[in-house]
């Protein structure tokens, strides 16, 4: 027998035989060991293939990319520590200095300080469109354009892009799209619409209760992903595969969450829409969204949980509003259980100066809202004493 410190070190591991697990096991552990030298030489050379080491791949992982593959209908995923991971990795593992890239204005404000630094500090070159018309795309494009980088939904304005016009648009050119599909994960599909890659913020809806960050990157065609990929391996910005086990199991109940907070957002934009303390609702389900004819054809079972609006005491009653909700949380993110409330331009938006926010479309007063799974008629009891009390002043 081995000495109890011994033994300690090494406990018997038990696999199940004659049955196996329901649902995705956690494999929480960063390396994996082998019976034969040549299979760990042999990990080393192709990895992504054997798990050997957690930063080229670990099961539980690897299970998340296959199930958000599936949901996007791509080649390949490649799972991240958070969203900004995600884009921060696809845009440095496919641009290289020189290099000239076309992104949408209304745009993540992290995603946004990105490309500032990308600009700045890398050379790579960005040209900002309002993303309303896609022959914006040609009167910009050069050279030297790499990637057309658009959201399906914007934050916070619910601007949609119209995607199959806008691939359309770089179909021919050696030009890659980008979609950003945190607001919309299952309402689109953007790979199906001519996208090379999507990105997405787990942390969002496809975790869905608040107790991750994660992202994900879906690629629709295998060597765009597995130059990712190799960047990935440097930049080191991987899933933990406890963040990752946890997004798996949230992704479950994803279609009934996002089908309710659709339904619920619907449901309040309307009641918002006609209250008189209201000057404005951006919610692509109202018929008066300047998108609303693309959210038809784009998001035809909804259009997700978010949704922003105006109020018309401006910036002091926006700030009021998110102070006097009493059911609803102040505070950042989106696609939680719960509903929260945010103003964009002191908090997600504040790196933008005054023209960058216009150009975003985002006003002073501007308030958002991402509804949860409560029911709506007890959200708009808290809305309703809310924007009394804003306009109270
Ligand atoms: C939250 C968010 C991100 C960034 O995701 P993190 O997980 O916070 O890094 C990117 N894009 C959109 C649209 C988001 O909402």
């Amino acid at each position: 027998m081995r000495h109890p410190q011994t033994r300690a070190v090494h406990p018997p591991v038990t696999e199940p035989v004659g049955s196996s697990p329901m649902g995705v096991p956690l494999y929480q552990g960063h390396l994996f060991s082998f019976d034969a030298a040549d299979d760990l030489a042999a990990a080393f050379h192709d990895p992504g293939e054997t798990f050997f080491y957690a930063r080229m791949g670990n099961p539980t992982v690897r299970s998340l990319e296959r199930a958000v593959t599936e949901l996007e209908g791509g080649a390949g995923a490649l799972a991240t520590a958070s969203g900004m991971g995600a884009i921060s990795t696809v845009l440095m593992g496919l641009l290289r200095s020189g290099d000239h890239v076309i992104a949408q204005s209304a745009l993540y404000g992290g995603t946004f300080a990105l490309f500032q630094d990308l600009a700045e500090r890398w050379g790579v070159d960005v040209t900002f469109i309002p993303g309303d018309d896609p022959a914006e795309v040609p009167d910009a494009l050069r050279p030297t354009t790499r990637l057309l980088y658009l959201e399906t939904v914007a934050n916070p304005t619910t601007h949609v892009t119209d995607l199959p016009a806008f691939t359309e648009a770089v179909r021919g050119t050696d030009v890659l799209t980008v979609v950003d599909n945190t607001f919309a994960p299952l309402l689109c599909a953007p790979i199906e619409h001519g996208v090379d890659v999507v990105v997405h913020s787990t942390t969002k809806y496809l975790s869905g209760h608040g107790d991750v960050i994660g992202g994900v990157a879906v690629f629709a065609d295998g060597d765009v992903h597995k130059r990712v990929w190799s960047h990935s391996a440097e930049l080191g910005a991987v899933a933990d595969p406890f963040a990752a086990w946890l997004t798996v199991r949230g992704m479950a109940t994803m279609p009934l969450r996002v089908a309710r907070q659709s339904a619920s957002a619907l449901d309040i934009a309307g009641r918002l829409a006609a209250h008189p303390s209201v000057t404005r609702v951006h919610y692509p389900g109202l018929p008066d969204h300047p998108q609303h004819e693309v959210a038809r054809r784009l998001l035809p079972d909804g259009c997700g949980g978010v949704l922003a609006f105006e109020l018309t005491g401006g910036r002091d009653a926006g700030r009021t509003f998110s102070e006097a909700v009493r059911l609803i949380a102040l505070g950042p993110s989106l696609g939680h259980v719960s509903t929260l409330v945010m103003h964009p331009a002191s908090t997600s938006h504040r790196q933008m100066d005054a023209a960058s926010l216009a150009a975003a479309g985002i006003s002073e007063g501007t308030v958002r809202l991402s509804v949860g799974l409560e029911h709506p008629d007890d959200l708009w009891s808290d809305i309703d004493q809310a924007l009394a009390k804003s306009a109270a002043g």
